[in-house]
């Protein structure tokens, strides 16, 4: 039985990164990962499915009882993998799918080497902005504080296997779902010919 392959999406808020993960998990059969995260629950999130909601003594009380496979302080909040589940899916064949932020990244991609790193940028910083307060979500304070962590996560970049630009949300989705075909394809060519007799 192949091993599911281990997908890794990042990007900052205003990418799009949570529409393309959506859209992708319609058509495909993957896990996604549920983080655990210390900041508050917002309007239409439900606890268990968007995030599990937790304290910051419970986090790190996880964090020392070794049940992240990885976790940041993102603003002043924790964000975090929980082990459990991954490398169970993994070994059973299933593809499971990370929407985290880059430091995250880093540590998933040192214990597994074989992840596929996926990073969705915006068109342009002006674009960005502009999402972010056609949102409405946040104030002006916390826009410019957007603005300047997400400067720090394009800078992460290059570390990722594929660079997408989300300008068209159909069609970037479609670029998704192809790379997504082609690993796929690729990573069975090499496992058939490892598999080869000769
Ligand atoms: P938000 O508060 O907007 O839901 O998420 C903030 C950032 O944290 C996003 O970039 C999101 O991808 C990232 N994030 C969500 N879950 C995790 C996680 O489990 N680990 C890490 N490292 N980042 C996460």
């Amino acid at each position: 039985m192949m091993r599911g392959t281990l997908y890794i999406m990042s990007g900052p808020s205003g990418t799009g990164k949570g529409t393309i993960c959506t859209e992708l998990l319609k058509t495909r059969n993957m896990y996604l990962s549920v983080s655990s995260t210390t900041r508050e629950m917002r309007d239409g999130e439900t606890d268990g499915v968007t995030y599990n909601y937790t304290t910051d003594e419970h986090f790190e009380d996880m964090i020392k009882n070794g049940e992240m496979l990885e976790y940041a302080k993102y603003g002043s909040h924790y964000y975090g993998t929980p082990r459990k589940h991954i490398e169970e899916h993994l070994s059973k064949g299933t593809d499971v799918m990370l929407e985290i932020e880059p430091q995250g990244a880093m540590q998933v991609k040192k214990i597994y080497p074989d992840a596929v790193l996926m990073f969705i940028l915006p068109p342009s910083m002006r674009e960005l902005r502009r999402r972010l307060v056609e949102r409405g979500r946040e104030t002006d304070e916390q826009i410019k504080a957007r603005l300047k962590n997400a400067r720090w996560e394009f800078s992460q970049a290059p570390y990722y296997n594929k660079i997408f630009v989300n300008d068209n949300l159909g069609m970037c989705v479609r670029e998704v779902k192809m790379f997504l075909d082609e690993t796929a394809q690729s990573r069975r060519f090499v496992e058939d010919l490892l598999n080869e007799k000769y």
